[in-house]
């Protein structure tokens, strides 16, 4: 009734800033303005204070010590220090050389991953795409097979951004330390929602960003571990040496306080949010499943986030489809690119078909997602495909028992 349309289900792009951190940014912009680099007064001080609690916040978070976050702005840049820093401080062979060291990652990765490696590919740097099977995961196993004695760099996602799957983080992260490999992981969709602890995780470097946990845009972290082993990183931007040399420039200090605050509420609140999702995003699969046949839910039944569901249904078309879900904010298994619409490359890496991908949504819940507005979706989503399945000839001879698939779909 009261419902507000259209429907927020895409926390997996971006979630809206928690008001509690937009209000422990506001002085900064106004009153505290100095900049934390400025030793000689007050106004430097306290906007150095500002920044040393945020840090404190953020460290807490992943079980880390405050000398170890390096500000940054967001994941995207995370990455590309983490990734380029080390190839470039770890190289076996100097720039010009033809195998200048060898680095792991994975084909589902985000484009934050996958092009600062392919830049390293074409400097001379040799890389391995893991291919994962359709439960989207990556196994220590699967590590272990690709590791050769030149690697240097071992990159892998803690939970994949479009089909939510969790990978075997603090296992691979074991195997990397045992043989003396740099271990990065984008923990983008993981920090803030679920328990991190970067030693009893294994893990060298970590990178995330304020705007997937209810913190500011534009503002995120990496962490780069001090001992056993210390982490070095070339610098990829020279400047005022500001964040122990890896990220010069003046800090972006009221992104760095709220950033800081949506840490320390994400530390406090994540639990009994991770049990709440998880509960609504069971219903909105299993219902979504049980109304409708032919539709099945991508990646990995258990072993996923709680707030990410990505599900395919067979006999509709993808842009019919997004048409006819117009009050539901979500993403859809296809990307735009300059020319036209491509299916999702993380879909097509797990091997969910092209027509598949295209007829795929993403619905990701967030903090404030209440039960009405799931069960609005469910209502939604289940009308639009019953809708466009009526119009679909396919459908009908599906129905009328003629194998057009071998595609293995979901039974509730
Ligand atoms: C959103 C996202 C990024 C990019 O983060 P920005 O802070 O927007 O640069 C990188 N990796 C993953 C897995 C993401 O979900």
């Amino acid at each position: 009734m009261s419902l507000k349309l259209p429907i927020y289900m895409d926390h997996a792009a971006t979630t809206p800033c928690d008001p509690r951190a937009v209000e422990a940014m506001l002085p900064y912009f106004t009153e505290k303005y100095g900049n934390s680099g400025s030793r000689n007064h007050r106004f430097g001080w306290e906007a150095e204070a500002g920044v040393d609690e945020a840090r404190e916040q953020a460290a807490l978070l992943i079980g880390a010590s405050e000398k170890e976050i390096i500000f940054t702005s967001g994941s995207t840049e995370s990455n590309n220090i983490a990734i380029k820093g080390a190839a470039y401080m770890y190289e076996k062979a100097p720039a010009g050389s033809k195998n200048r060291g060898h680095i792991i990652t994975c084909t589902i990765e985000h484009k934050a991953v996958l092009d600062p490696v392919k830049r390293l590919v074409k400097e001379g740097f040799d890389a391995t795409f893991l291919e994962t099977a359709r439960d989207g995961i990556v196994t220590a196993e699967m590590i272990k097979g690709a590791l050769r004695p030149d690697t240097i760099l071992v990159t892998i996602m803690w939970a994949n951004n479009e089909i939510g799957t969790i990978n075997e983080i603090r296992e691979i992260g074991a195997l990397c330390k045992e043989r003396g490999v740099i271990f990065h992981t984008d923990a983008t969709q993981w920090v803030g929602k679920m328990p991190t602890n970067v030693d009893a995780d294994n893990i060298d470097l970590l990178s995330w960003s304020g705007h997937k946990i209810y913190g500011p845009k534009g503002i995120g972290a990496l962490y780069v571990r001090r001992h056993r082993p210390r982490v070095r990183l070339q610098a990829l931007q020279d400047g005022g040496g500001q964040e122990r040399g890896f990220r010069s420039g003046t800090l972006n200090i009221p992104g760095i306080v709220g950033f800081g605050k949506a840490c320390e509420i994400a530390r406090l609140e994540m639990e009994s949010d991770a049990i709440r999702l998880g509960r609504l995003r069971k219903k909105l699969e299993t219902e979504v499943c049980r109304q409708l046949d032919t539709c099945a839910v991508n990646g990995h039944a258990e072993r996923r986030l709680p707030h990410i569901a990505n599900i395919s249904f067979g006999f509709v078309e993808g842009e019919g489809l997004m048409m006819a879900v117009k009050n539901i904010a979500c993403s859809s298994g296809s990307a735009c690119t300059s020319a036209s619409l491509e299916p999702s490359y993380v879909l097509k890496g797990i091997g969910v078909g092209d027509d598949l991908a295209h007829s795929s949504l993403r619905l990701s819940l967030g903090k404030w997602t209440t039960e009405e507005q799931v069960d609005y979706t469910i209502s939604e989503v289940v009308k639009a495909v019953k809708k466009l399945r009526e119009m679909s000839p396919l459908y009908d001879m599906h129905k009328e028992g003629i194998d057009l698939s071998k595609v293995e779909w979901a039974h509730h």
